[in-house]
């Protein structure tokens, strides 16, 4: 009979990460929760416990500053659970980016959400747009981009905003890579409060199978 290795022995460990999918889940709970209350009048349902494994944080969610929302309650979220970054559009910045690689590295960050919304003023702009706004030029190519990918401007926007932030740090990059971390786009339609989750395919595979020890030993 082989012997036991200390490392399979033990069956009911906590768990000691949040596997980014099970982040996911919890959100996606929590908010179908939120818009089922919400569709019915009724007030928002109390936030979900926090999942087993989570760090600081169970996620961090890059918004666009101009959508007037609470988005630890759009979550079903204690809102110490949540840990928010506003920016217009939202764009990523490197403070941003520096601030989600420590996330990621000392606080075992799984899940970033960037969320843009419906009838943004950041990327439809009164016109006439003032000369050399800033903004405006940033959006000039993932305009162009959209356009030739047939896609929305908001869905392009945000892809183009997340391959921004994995390109922009190795750390991300390599955590992403392990799945350790996943980095996934969000639509909230800011008259139903629906959110929409732009899921690339990785994002919806199913957890590889968690190891079991044999039986007996
Ligand atoms: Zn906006």
């Amino acid at each position: 009979m082989p012997q036991k290795h200390p490392a399979q022995s033990p069956t009911h460990r906590p768990q000691l990460e949040l596997p980014p999918r099970l982040a996911l889940d919890t959100l996606q709970r929590g908010h179908a929760a939120w818009l089922q209350a919400h569709q019915k009048g009724l007030p928002a349902p109390a936030p979900l416990e926090r999942p087993s494994g989570a760090g600081r944080y169970v996620v961090a969610v890059l918004a666009c500053a101009d959508c007037d929302a609470d988005l630890a309650e759009r979550l079903g979220l204690h809102r110490r659970d949540l840990f928010e970054l506003r920016a217009p559009g939202p764009f990523v910045s490197p403070e941003d980016v520096a601030m989600l690689r420590r996330l990621v590295l000392q606080e075992r960050l799984s899940l970033v959400v960037v969320l843009g919304h419906r009838r943004c003023e950041v990327l439809a702009p009164k016109r006439p747009v003032p000369k050399d706004d800033l903004l405006a030029a940033r959006l000039q190519p993932i305009a162009a981009l959209a356009q030739h990918q047939q896609q929305p401007l908001l869905t392009a926007f945000l892809h183009w905003q997340r391959r921004s932030l994995l390109a922009a740090d190795d750390a991300l990059r390599a955590a992403a890579d392990a799945d350790r971390l996943r980095v996934v786009t969000a639509e909230l339609d800011t008259e139903s409060g629906a959110i929409q989750w732009l899921l690339q395919p990785i994002d919806t595979l199913p957890m590889p199978p968690v190891a079991v020890p044999p039986p007996g030993k």
